[in-house]
C-alpha cells in the first residue's frame, strides 16, 4: 500500500481550492477500498473520500489524514435496473442510460458528481434526486466490512442522505430503470436548460446554498443586489447568485467570508438564514 504524500487538493476540486493532504491513494475495485479503510482504521488515521469534488470545499492548509480518491468505475445494464460503481461519472450515467432509452436518471445529465457524491448528497435537478430511483447500495464500513443496504433501511431528504452520519464509503449501488421513448429528449432539454441558466465553464461548486422552503437561494441573493460581489478572488457570479466562482486564485477563507457576507445581507434584509450546502471540508476532523 503506497500512499502518495502532499497532493494538491485543489487538483481534486471543481472550485480548484485546497491545500494538501498528508497521504493520498486512489482506489480502482471493492477490495482495494475495504483493505485501505480496515488499514486506515488499523493506524487511526483520519479518512476522507473524495468522488468528483464537485461538492467540496477543501482548506487552503490542506487535510491531515488520508484521502482516497474513488475511481471504483463499473457500470452493468440489466433489463430494468443499472449496477454501477460509485466512482462513475454521475453525468455520464445519466445521459448514458437515457440514449439507451431509460427513465429515471435524466436529471443526472451536467451535475458533475461521482455516483457515490451523488448518493451521498442526494443530488438533484429538474424535479429529479438520487434516491428516487436508488434501489440498494453497496457500503464500505470503516472496519472494511462489506455490506448490502436497501433503500428501505436508509433515510434521505433535500440534498441530505443517512450516509452524511455513517463512517465508511459508498462502494456501488444499483437503480431501478424503466423503459421510455422519452428519455432521451427530456434529457437534452435538461442539460440545455442547465447550460444556459448555470456558470459552466468556471470553476465553482455548484449552488452553495440549500433553497429555504418557499425561496429560491439565488433570488434572495440577488435581491440583496449582491450579484457580483467578491472577497479577493472569491465572487457572486453574475449569471447565477446561488454560484460562487473561483476567478483563479481564490483561497477556503476567500469563500467562507463571502459565505459568512451573503448569509449576515439576507439575513438582514429578509429574515431569512441560509443554510451551506457545499461541504467544508477542515484540515482536522
Ligand atoms: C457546475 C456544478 C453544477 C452542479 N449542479 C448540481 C445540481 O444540479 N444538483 C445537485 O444536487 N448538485 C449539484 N452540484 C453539486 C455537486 O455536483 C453534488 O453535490 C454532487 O453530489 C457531489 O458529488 P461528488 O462526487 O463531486 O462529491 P465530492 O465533492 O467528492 O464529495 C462530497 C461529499 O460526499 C462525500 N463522498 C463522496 N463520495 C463518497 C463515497 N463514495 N462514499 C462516502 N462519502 C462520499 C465526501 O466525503 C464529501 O463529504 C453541482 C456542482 C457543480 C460544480
Amino acid at each position: 500500500m503506497e500512499f502518495e504524500q502532499g497532493k494538491e487538493l485543489r487538483e481534486l476540486s471543481t472550485f480548484g481550492i485546497g491545500g494538501p493532504a498528508r497521504y493520498f491513494i486512489i482506489v480502482h475495485s471493492i477490495e482495494e477500498a475495504s483493505s485501505i479503510l480496515r488499514y486506515a482504521h488499523v493506524q487511526s488515521l483520519p479518512v476522507l473520500i473524495i468522488g468528483k469534488g464537485s461538492n467540496s470545499l477543501f482548506d487552503d492548509r490542506g487535510f491531515d489524514g488520508l484521502v482516497i480518491l474513488n475511481k471504483i468505475n463499473f457500470c452493468t445494464y440489466l433489463p430494468d435496473q443499472v449496477h454501477v460503481g460509485s466512482g462513475f461519472s454521475f453525468s455520464h450515467l445519466g445521459v448514458q442510460s437515457a440514449r439507451k432509452g431509460f427513465s429515471g436518471l435524466e436529471f443526472a445529465s451536467g451535475i458533475p458528481a461521482s455516483v457515490g457524491g451523488a448518493i451521498y448528497m442526494n443530488a438533484g435537478a429538474s424535479g429529479g434526486e438520487t434516491a428516487t430511483c436508488l434501489q440498494s447500495v453497496t457500503f464500505i464500513t470503516e472496519l472494511g466490512e462489506v455490506v448490502e443496504i436497501s433503500k428501505e433501511e436508509l433515510t434521505f431528504g433535500y440534498r441530505t442522505s443517512s450516509f452524511q452520519a455513517m463512517q465508511g464509503m459508498i462502494a456501488a449501488a444499483r437503480f431501478q430503470l424503466t423503459p421510455s421513448e422519452m428519455a432521451r429528449e427530456r434529457q437534452l432539454q435538461i442539460i440545455e436548460y442547465r447550460t444556459r441558466t448555470q456558470p459552466y465553464g468556471e470553476m465553482s461548486c455548484g449552488c452553495v446554498f440549500r433553497n429555504p422552503p418557499g425561496f429560491s437561494a439565488g433570488a434572495l441573493i440577488d435581491q440583496a443586489g449582491l450579484k457580483g460581489y467578491a472577497i479577493g478572488d472569491a465572487q457572486i457570479s453574475t449569471v447565477h447568485a446561488n454560484f460562487i466562482i473561483n476567478r483563479g486564485k481564490a483561497t477556503s477563507v476567500d469563500v467562507l467570508s463571502l459565505v459568512t457576507h451573503i448569509q449576515e445581507r439576507v439575513r438582514e434584509k429578509t429574515g431569512i438564514e441560509l443554510e451551506v450546502e457545499i461541504r467544508h471540508i477542515s484540515r482536522l476532523v
